[in-house]
């Protein structure tokens, strides 16, 4: 039986990013991902890559590194990932103060531009003026993240990576060492085993008794097929709720909730946005839940009638058009950051999970993990450590 050097659980971007730099830099990898047909939350997202809002020299620097990577992955991967530069309008409704909310973006590495109303209409014929006090506008860059997995996939099998089609229900431990994994009933051995498993990092984990600092939203959304209707930017609200309810969610006094089943650890959220991909297709949400049980959704028809309603107002030539209502998980550790490195009193299991909002700073994370993994050590990972929540009370 072969035993590879890497086996990376999960091929959305994470898994499917890190699988391809592992590769590159000359490991036997195996990518292990349950589902052939994608349904993950790299399948649903919006593709937007931010990376102009890094407030920290480390997002910074990985905002930079991101965008320049974005740039060149399709000549690299020899497979499109549609990547563009798109405008990028932030809603401010009319109850909000622009100034102020535009002064809470002042540390961003390039902070967007206040805008009118009327100027935010001009860029976007499809924005309801009323609907909004004035906006930020910046440009944001964009891929389609179906291609992008896609393209990535296709450059590790040629790289002589390999895939498994299986699902991961359980590791290989000797002792304290994890030598492989088991799934769909086989045993697949290797070195190292890095769990990329999204949403579902967490109870996969938790499963083998490891508690990780890891969490997850239920996003829903709304999918239409490709439509004539044009929309030129991406809309999403100055003023988003979903960073803020994970890192409440992740509080100490709710950390205990999330081993309780059944549970909704803070209210829902709705980020009222939009964005087209390249093909015609739209994706108009989202609503953010923290329902501890990873298969519970909101109610399908409610949902997306709220989410109908919602966009009614900011583009009202959305809400008519046909669409189906779609939910995944999002991970989440707390603090923006991923969690990423070796598990602490383990050998040979690692984590590359927690990515909420990750376009933009997944590709460079992937090729630093894959470059120390080969002797090159890249002390920025050590910010993004499992071991930075230890003594937080958020551990777990
Ligand atoms: C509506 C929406 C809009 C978004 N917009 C943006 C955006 O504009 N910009 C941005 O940066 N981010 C955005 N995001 C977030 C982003 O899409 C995700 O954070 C990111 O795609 C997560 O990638 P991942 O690889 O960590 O997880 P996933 O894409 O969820 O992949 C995890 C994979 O692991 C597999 N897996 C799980 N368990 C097992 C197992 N036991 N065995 C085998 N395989 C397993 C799953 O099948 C899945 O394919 C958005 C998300 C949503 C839902």
């Amino acid at each position: 039986m072969q035993s590879y050097d890497w086996i990376v659980i999960g091929g959305g971007l994470g898994g499917a990013a890190l699988s391809y730099e592992l590769a590159k830099v000359g490991f036997a990898v195996l990518l292990v991902e349950q589902n052939q047909t994608p349904d993950n939350a790299t399948r649903f997202s919006y593709g937007g890559i931010s990376f102009w809002s890094g407030t920290t020299p480390l997002l910074q620097q990985l905002g930079q590194e991101g965008i320049d990577l974005h740039r060149t992955l399709t000549e690299e991967l020899g497979e499109p990932t549609h990547f563009r530069e798109l405008d990028l309008i932030l809603t401010i409704d009319p109850d909000r103060d622009p100034q102020t909310i535009a002064e809470s973006y002042n540390a961003c590495l390039h902070p967007p531009t206040l805008i009118s109303a009327e100027t935010a209409a001009e860029m976007e014929p499809l924005l309801a003026k009323p609907a909004i006090a004035a906006a930020l506008h910046c440009k944001h860059g964009h891929v389609d993240p179906e291609q992008t997995i896609h393209a990535y996939t296709q450059a590790f099998l040629r790289l002589g990576g390999a895939i498994e089609w299986a699902k991961v229900t359980d590791f290989c431990w000797q002792g304290s060492r994890v030598e492989g994994v088991i799934a769909s009933g086989t045993l697949f051995t290797g070195a190292n085993v890095v769990v990329c498993a999204g949403g579902m990092s967490r109870a996969l984990l938790r499963s083998s008794g490891l508690t990780i600092p890891l969490y997850f939203t239920q996003a829903e959304l709304i999918e239409t097929p490709s439509v004539e209707v044009k929309l030129h930017s991406i809309v999403m609200p100055a003023e988003l709720k979903r960073f803020q309810m994970e890192a409440d969610a992740a509080q100490p006094d709710k950390v205990p909730i999330w081993d309780q089943p059944d549970r909704a650890v803070t209210v829902p959220i709705l980020d009222v946005g939009a964005v087209q991909l390249v093909d015609g297709r739209l994706r108009i949400g989202q609503i953010s839940r923290t329902l501890t049980t990873p298969t519970a959704t909101g109610e399908r028809e409610t949902s997306a009638a709220q989410m109908r309603h919602a966009i009614a107002r900011y583009l009202p030539a959305l809400e008519p058009l046909p669409g189906t209502w779609h939910s995944c998980l999002v991970g989440f550790s707390g603090d923006r950051l991923p969690v990423i490195g070796a598990i602490p009193h383990t050998q040979g299991i690692h984590v590359f999970s927690g990515f909420s909002n990750p376009f933009a700073i997944l590709p460079p994370l992937a090729r630093h993990v894959a470059r120390q993994a080969a002797g090159q050590p890249s002390p920025m990972l050590d910010q993004l450590a499992i071991d930075r929540f230890v003594g937080t009370g958020t551990n777990g």
